[in-house]
């Protein structure tokens, strides 16, 4: 039977309301011939608030961790009365024994007051293993076959915690062992997206917004016919709605152009999501759960070609730019190899290099390990260090094979103080980088002159 992954963000089970609207997506598609299997995350906002508790407990604010703590069963205990759910005796019982479970994990960091990550995991994991237990029951609640499934058994991973990575090869036995019989009996499997499990049995979690991982990786375990991502916006935007007021919904993108869009700062997917559903070619579509009708975003390998020249604009702020200037004489070979072997030394992504024969100019999202990186540059090389800097990517296949289009894209920016320029090796975007203090006006500016609609092609 055919297999669709719904995948429901935080603000899509938010609440009872919530929680009843994606009951009706779910029955409706079940309605329309396939199965779904549910993957669900933490009810909106539990994730930070159960971090937010950890930390309590770790500088010994006991009042405040009881009564968070409380607070938290207290809402799930509403939802689920809400939904009338609150007479089902393996609900009470599931909360029961996760409370009390995120009740010793706090009072053991109030007790050493220090956290390592492999507790933060299993705390943070709470959030999803309740809103999955709450979901399933809500939906058995209404007459639906739902079945809960534990995702530790499913998403196995490695052993880092807070940032564990899956293990593609056990997940895909996994999900067929555990999903398959569910599936085939037309039943409704619902797990909590984010968590996994190390080989030693304990919880991991793969990383903020993880979720939609989970999804991704659920379906291409399962061979699903579509992976569903339903959020609270109506799709991939051509630009970030936050700066750009007049954005629209992009119908239609490929999953290298969505892996860039993502990647680049995109809200609305993980950067992550794809690559699961790219290898097993599963076509991935954004929704919006409050508006189920809404046509969304449809991600495939090989998408109509649309009447566009570019796809989407995404920008990251907080940017930082190095320069390095060799210090040596000109020429010197083996540079550049100094250079990333730093970056990979400190565990520092680099987003966009250009170079010129005898400096590079780099830039990084994630400055924590900014000062050694620096430190141990120069020891060869001068450096500079720009910050409040942001990324402007403007993404789409077409610059593949148009090279008049970056053109397009500089000449548009004249006006701006661009500090670097680069069109990507896969040449799918091209990607500025300028002060942040400029980047809404560029941003703004850019998308008048690639997307305005003016009735003719874009
Ligand atoms: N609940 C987790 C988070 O807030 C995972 C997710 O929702 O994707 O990061
Ligand atoms: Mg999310």
């Amino acid at each position: 039977m055919p297999a669709v992954v719904m995948k429901f963000g935080g603000s899509s089970v938010v609440d009872a309301t919530a929680i009843r609207r994606v009951i009706r997506i779910v029955t409706a598609e079940r309605d329309r011939g396939r199965v779904p299997v549910v993957v669900v995350s933490a009810l909106g906002r539990v994730t930070d608030r159960l971090l937010g508790l950890a930390e309590e407990a770790r500088l010994g604010h006991q009042v405040d961790v009881e009564a968070g703590t409380a607070e938290l069963l207290r809402r799930h205990a509403h939802e689920a009365a809400q939904l009338g759910a609150d007479g089902d005796a393996s609900l009470v019982q599931a909360f029961d024994t996760q409370f009390a479970h995120l009740h010793s994990l706090l009072q053991a960091i109030e007790d050493c007051r220090a956290a390592d990550p492999r507790a933060l995991d299993a705390i943070a994991a709470s959030g999803e293993l309740l809103s999955s237990r709450l979901v399933a029951a809500a939906m058995t609640a209404v007459g639906l076959p739902a079945v809960w499934v534990d995702a530790r058994d499913v998403v196995l991973t490695d052993d880092r915690h807070t940032c564990a990575a899956p293990r593609i090869d056990d997940i895909a036995v996994a999900a067929r062992e555990k999903l398959d019989p569910i599936v085939s009996a037309g039943s409704i499997a619902v797990l909590g997206g984010f968590v996994g499990r190390a080989p030693d049995g304990s919880t991991t979690t793969l990383g903020r917004g993880g979720s939609d991982y989970s999804a991704a990786l659920v379906g291409a375990g399962i061979g699903a016919d579509e992976i569903q991502i339903w959020t609270d916006v109506d799709g991939m935007l051509t630009a970030d709605p936050r700066v750009v007021n007049d954005a629209d919904v992009v119908p239609h993108l490929s999953f290298a152009e969505a892996a860039e869009l993502a990647y680049f700062g995109a809200k609305v997917l993980h950067p992550s999501t794809i690559f699961p559903a790219v290898a097993r070619n599963i076509p991935v579509r954004i929704l919006n759960s409050h508006r189920p009708e809404a046509k969304g975003t449809l991600i495939t390998a090989d998408p109509p070609r649309a009447h566009r020249s570019f796809a989407a604009l995404a920008c990251k702020r907080g940017i930082t730019i190095l320069d390095i200037t060799s210090s040596r004489m000109l020429m010197a070979h083996g540079f550049l190899r100094r250079v990333f072997e730093v970056f990979d030394r400190f565990e520092t992504a680099v987003d966009v290099v250009t170079t010129s024969e005898v400096s590079v100019s780099v830039t990084i999202d994630d400055n924590r390990r900014g000062p050694d990186i620096v430190a141990a540059l120069l020891e060869f090389a001068d450096v500079t260090v720009e910050e409040q800097m942001a990324l402007l990517a403007v993404v789409g296949d077409r610059l593949t094979t148009n090279s008049a289009l970056a053109a397009r894209v500089v000449g548009a920016l004249t006006s701006f103080p661009l500090r670097m320029i680069s069109q990507a090796a896969s040449r799918r975007n091209v990607t500025i980088v300028l002060p942040e203090a400029s980047l809404a006006r560029a941003m703004m500016h850019l998308h008048r002159e690639l997307f305005a609609v003016s009735g003719q092609m874009r």
